[in-house]
């Protein structure tokens, strides 16, 4: 399947010529977006203990990372790791607060990259000169969360920002050493296939190296939960899913490194749809439909370029 599209694993590879895996942190960093004194209520599909790393933080982040470390060297023969920040938003302080959070990454050798995932609206110069600093030793990433370009799509998402904020922050990573990914989600509620082609179209043009893809769903304790009980609203079925996702990537550029095209959940948290975690089952569903359409990442790119 692999062969198909540019897995962010194959990234890896070719990038370090050895085993890399990335160490998902939680730094107990809060979001902007769910600042209580600003009112705000968070996105509507969002769960926070829905993110997979480390969710009670009584490990430090030393002890997560050594605790990581040891299981992906003996599961997976890892030699090397990028320090993946990824509960909420890691930006989400002062650029002289953020740095010592960072700079536990220089404890260990092995480690031989920083990823951090954000707000579009949570950067700024300051905190992109300090990202930037790492760059002089360290592989780094920003991934900034997008979902859809479309934005009455992030109006219904309740992100409260717009497709112009991440074009900002987008602009303003690309003057930097920064590596680039965008989240995007598939499948959400009254978006048409065309919509997220002109999401994947849109990405295609933008100096961004990777993308991190999520199936739209429903969690309990969200905003979407509640709706959901009041007015069942469709989603998706796993076919569907299968194509939307071939055609995502057919108009992507074909060296955007993927770095998830299925999503799972937490099984006891997951309300909707119950189809999404099967991964493999999945991942070899896309790579079949690939084969039946003889085409692979990057189809239409290159043919319309
Ligand atoms: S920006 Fe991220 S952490 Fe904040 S509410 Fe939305 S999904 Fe949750």
């Amino acid at each position: 399947m692999d062969s198909f599209y540019y897995s962010f694993n194959n990234y890896l590879k070719t990038q370090f010529q050895t085993k890399v895996r990335r160490i998902s942190l939680n730094a107990g960093f809060g979001c902007p977006h769910r600042d209580a004194n600003l009112g705000r209520e968070g996105c509507f599909y969002c769960n926070e203990s829905g993110f997979v790393s480390y969710k009670d933080i009584k490990l430090s982040l030393v002890e997560q990372i050594e605790t990581s470390m040891a299981i992906f060297k003996k599961q997976f023969k890892a030699e090397k790791f990028i320090a993946y920040f990824q509960n909420a938003s890691n930006t989400h302080a002062p650029a002289a607060e953020l740095k010592p959070i960072y700079d536990v990454i220089k404890q260990f050798d092995q480690i031989i990259g920083l990823a951090i995932s954000t707000r579009p609206d949570c950067i700024d110069e300051q905190k992109l000169k300090l990202i930037d600093s790492y760059c002089d030793q360290y592989e780094v990433w920003l991934e900034y969360g997008l979902q859809s370009i479309h934005d009455k799509t992030l109006e219904l998402l309740n992100r409260q920002h717009t497709m112009k904020d991440f074009l900002i922050a987008v602009e303003k990573t690309a003057k930097t050493r920064i590596k680039i990914a965008a989240h995007i989600m598939l499948g959400i509620p009254g978006e048409s296939r065309q919509d997220m082609i002109e999401t994947a179209l849109a990405v295609a043009k933008l100096p961004i190296q990777a993308v991190k893809i999520h199936i739209f769903h429903v969690l309990k304790d969200t905003r979407f939960a509640e709706i959901y009980s009041r007015e069942k609203f469709e989603f998706i079925n796993e076919q569907e899913y299968v194509q939307i996702a071939c055609d995502f990537l057919e108009h992507l550029k074909p060296d955007c490194a993927i770095m998830r095209l299925v999503s799972e959940a937490r099984q006891d948290l997951l309300i909707a749809p119950q189809w999404m975690n099967q991964k493999q089952k999945i991942l070899h569903a896309i790579g079949s439909e690939f084969k039946k359409r003889g085409t692979y990442q990057g189809y239409y790119w290159r043919k319309d370029k």
